[in-house]
């Protein structure tokens, strides 16, 4: 084994420089808790970004993959496997869709989203190609969904970029009905933009945006990557807002850390894709639906998403007395269930720096706001544990 300093001077060496990573390396995860090679113990409130959903080493989930990398770990989708047809069954009832497509990751769900609404679009006209999304979104690294992704940085060097893609401002209703047309495919947004900052939208801006794509004959995708599968404390971040999308994405917690991603559709919509149109070799391999239907499973026996709702309120108001001791520093805090943004009048970095030294991990997003996603099964004992290190550095930054 090489020290932590020998691991992280080779990785330099190795690996291409797109991360900027902290000076840890990680051994092992047990609950809410995450251990470096070192030993030392840090409370993991970010959970791989929203992806640890049921925290580390969670025996059912290890369970079912041991089980499952022991029986099959892939084989083609040329064959049927009771592992997919099983987590298809239980997304499609915790969605409300009508048909799933297994993938690996967020962006090959949006990639394959987008394709299935230009498909479905050249059904009804041959112009109607135009993509909407909001600016500060997040959709994904791939050439269609960095391009639908409403930020520059994302998009520099890298044209010339797919054709037909609109951003306008998140939460403005004016300005999406100022550009929405007969040639609008899709409208593709988040329910909460968590990259963007957290930032959460006005009460009627998602129903009207039904009510605009409906009008103009427009599908809407909801990307329920980040704040889908319980998170918010529904399974879907729109559920909040009561709309129903025509298509929607997932990824990240969907199977507790095992790469997967998924989009879900109508059955009006999916038949628009033939034999041939979307494809993937790994995607909704049976050792990942086996760790997707031990979450969703997880879902609904543990009511995980009760939990995220009530954890969530007691993060929120304990989170709310630090902002009243240091009203200066805290601007907002904002969120639904256990995804919550802590908007600063700093930049939050060196404060993640700080928290990350005392054990605690939690990251900065949009410069600005400290993002809380730990795992939905943690206890107000963990949120006491991350107020007491987080009230310590906070006072360091006055
Ligand atoms: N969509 C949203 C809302 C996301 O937050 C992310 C990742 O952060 C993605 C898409 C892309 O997912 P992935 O990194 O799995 O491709």
């Amino acid at each position: 084994m090489l020290t932590k300093q020998e691991y992280i001077a080779t990785d330099k060496q190795n690996y291409l420089p797109v991360f900027n990573r902290y000076n840890m390396v990680l051994d092992h995860g047990e609950g809410p808790y995450l251990y470096d090679i070192e030993g030392k113990c840090y409370l993991d409130f970010l959970a791989g970004i929203a992806v640890n959903i049921v925290g580390h080493n969670y025996p059912p989930l290890v369970k079912a993959i041991s089980i499952q990398a022991s029986k099959l770990i892939h084989c083609s989708n040329l064959y049927y496997t009771p592992q997919q047809v099983t987590a298809g069954e239980q997304l499609k009832q915790l969605s409300g869709m009508d048909r799933v497509f297994f993938a690996n990751s967020g962006a090959e769900a949006n990639e394959g989203a987008i394709k299935l609404a230009r498909k479905y679009a050249q059904t009804i006209s041959s112009d109607k190609i135009e993509i909407i999304s909001a600016l500060r979104s997040f959709h994904g690294r791939t050439l269609a969904t960095l391009t639908a992704t409403g930020q520059k940085k994302y998009q520099q060097g890298l044209g010339p970029l797919p054709e037909g893609f609109i951003h306008v401002p998140y939460n403005d209703i004016m300005a999406l009905e100022d550009i929405i047309s007969h040639k609008t495919c899709a409208i593709i947004l988040e329910a909460i933009q968590g990259e963007g900052g957290v930032n959460i939208p006005d009460p009627d801006y998602l129903p009207k945006v039904r009510e605009l794509c409906d009008k103009y004959g427009a599908l809407l995708i909801m990307d329920e990557i980040q704040c889908g599968v319980g998170r918010t404390g529904k399974f879907m971040g729109c559920e909040h807002f009561g709309i129903k999308p025509d298509i929607v994405t997932f990824a990240k917690g969907l199977a507790g850390g095992v790469p997967i991603g998924a989009f879900c559709t109508t059955e009006k919509i999916a038949q628009a894709f033939h034999y041939g149109d979307h494809g993937t070799t790994f995607g909704g391999n049976p050792l990942a639906c086996a760790a997707a239907s031990t979450i969703l499973e997880a879902l609904v026996t543990e009511d995980l998403m009760t939990k995220a709702t009530e954890t969530g309120a007691y993060l929120q108001a304990q989170l709310g007395k630090l902002q009243s001791k240091y009203p200066t520093l805290i601007k907002d805090i904002r969120g639904y269930g256990l995804l919550i943004g802590m908007e600063l009048s700093i930049p939050g970095s060196a404060i993640v720096g700080d928290c990350l030294a005392a054990g605690l991990i939690i990251n900065c997003t949009a410069e600005t706001v400290l993002r809380f996603a730990p795992p939905l099964n943690i206890t107000t004992q963990h949120v006491d544990e991350l107020i007491t290190i987080l009230d310590a550095v906070l006072a360091k930054h006055l």
